[in-house]
């Protein structure tokens, strides 16, 4: 499947709009970081050679601030206060920080701790160089990359666009929160669920509604939805019932590429194109939305953004009491809550494993991957994929 997916369009963003993104070219500092040699400490400014023998008193014949170049010369036994950030002045070659000295007079130091040439001082370029490469292509942006770009003078970046993913429903048995319910109805819940994992993976999600189970209204749907949309992600219709039509009309208009999956929750799955634009069609019980979004649509959307490495990622943990399953062909993922400890990751199961059982499965910290065959007893170790 993600081999059937591109990339989108190449753009430049500010970088206050671009973490989740991935850059789509390297970024190379411009100039030094730093770009002059600088103190890491408060203090005085010294020749190393002159604060061997301590304690040795000197004499202060200026104060250096961050932000303003020293100007003065240091004669012999003289040294300058400077203040962390600020230029270490030429003659000099180490700083003593203040809590090694004390003054003795209006303008006299005495040094305490013995000097060393290099001494708190942070080197011009010991970041990075002048052309060197500060952000590889296929970097996924985070805080600190947007600091980083900051840092070498950047205010736009280059990168992958955000995909707009269009999100619908189906079935004719869900109403929206504002109604009661009737007999036989149930409330939507995975539209405002995936458009919110859209969201939170740094997407732009659009609502496309509640579309009934009704193939022309369906076909439809995913007609404009295609249209408008680089991706759409349905929830139900793509099952073995009467009105399942989502697949059917992804597979009378679009092009089909797959549909089961031996995993459990989740088995019934379609995905496929419309004039190029993939749909991922999730099932409608809920857990199997949420597992099934991770497992493919979320992947595919990564693909999509540029991520150099979209699938899941996968962390071990430890399982105290065992995890049960019945071979039945599948691989189950089982939602589980992760502690820290000291020997590493714990995870417990959250509660009813029932793809329609969300409230027990919504505060799963992640899906622990059990292998088809009886599960595993206590104490085993299992893969867990993290789901924050
Ligand atoms: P389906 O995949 O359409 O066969 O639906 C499977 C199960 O999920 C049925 O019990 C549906 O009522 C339920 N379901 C489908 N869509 C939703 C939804 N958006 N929110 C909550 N439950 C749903
Ligand atoms: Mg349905």
């Amino acid at each position: 499947m993600l081999s059937r997916l591109r990339t989108l369009e190449v753009v430049e963003v500010d970088i206050d709009d671009a973490v989740g993104l991935v850059t789509a070219t390297e970024v190379t500092a411009p100039e030094a970081v730093p770009p002059f040699d600088n103190t890491a400490v408060d203090g005085f400014a010294v020749r190393a050679s002159e604060i061997q023998d301590v304690p040795t008193e000197l004499r202060v014949v200026a104060t250096v601030a961050a932000g303003v170049p020293p100007e003065v010369p240091l004669g012999p036994r003289e040294c300058a206060r400077i203040m962390t950030g600020a230029v270490i002045p030429g003659d000099a070659d180490s700083v003593v920080m203040v809590e090694d000295t004390e003054m003795v007079g209006p303008d006299t130091v005495r040094v305490l701790a013995a000097g060393e040439i290099g001494r708190h001082v942070r080197r011009r370029g010991d970041d990075l160089g002048a052309g060197d490469v500060a952000l590889a292509a296929g970097t996924v942006l985070r805080p600190a990359h947007v600091g980083l770009l900051a840092t070498v003078g950047r205010p736009t970046v280059t990168v992958f666009r955000r995909p707009v993913v269009g999100v619908v429903s189906t079935g004719d048995e869900l109403v929206g929160p504002e109604v009661p319910l009737q007999p036989g109805q149930i409330r939507d819940s995975n539209r405002q669920m995936l458009l919110a994992l859209c969201r939170a993976a740094g997407f732009v999600a659009v609502d496309l509604g509640l579309v009934p189970d009704d193939e022309a209204r369906i076909e439809a749907a995913l007609r404009s939805a295609a249209d408008t949309c680089d991706a759409v992600v349905t929830s139900g219709g793509v099952s073995m019932g009467d009105f399942d039509y989502v697949k059917a009309v992804l597979g009378r208009i679009g092009e089909m590429e797959w549909m089961q999956v031996a995993i459990k929750p989740a088995k019934p799955l379609a995905f496929g194109t419309i004039g190029g634009t993939p749909v991922f069609g999730l099932p409608g019980n809920p857990v199997s939305s949420l597992v099934s979004f991770e497992l493919f649509a979320r992947p595919g959307l990564n693909t999509m953004a540029g991520y150099p490495d979209p699938h899941p990622r996968r962390l071990q943990a430890m399982v105290p009491e065992g995890l049960d399953r019945r071979s039945d062909g599948k691989t189950h993922f089982v939602r589980v809550l992760l502690d820290s400890t000291d020997e590493g990751l714990v995870a417990h199961t959250s509660g009813g494993q029932g793809s329609h059982q969300l409230a027990a499965s919504a505060g799963a910290d992640g899906l622990a991957v059990l292998r088809d065959g009886p599960g595993v007893g206590p104490g085993s170790r299992v893969d867990v994929i993290p789901l924050r």
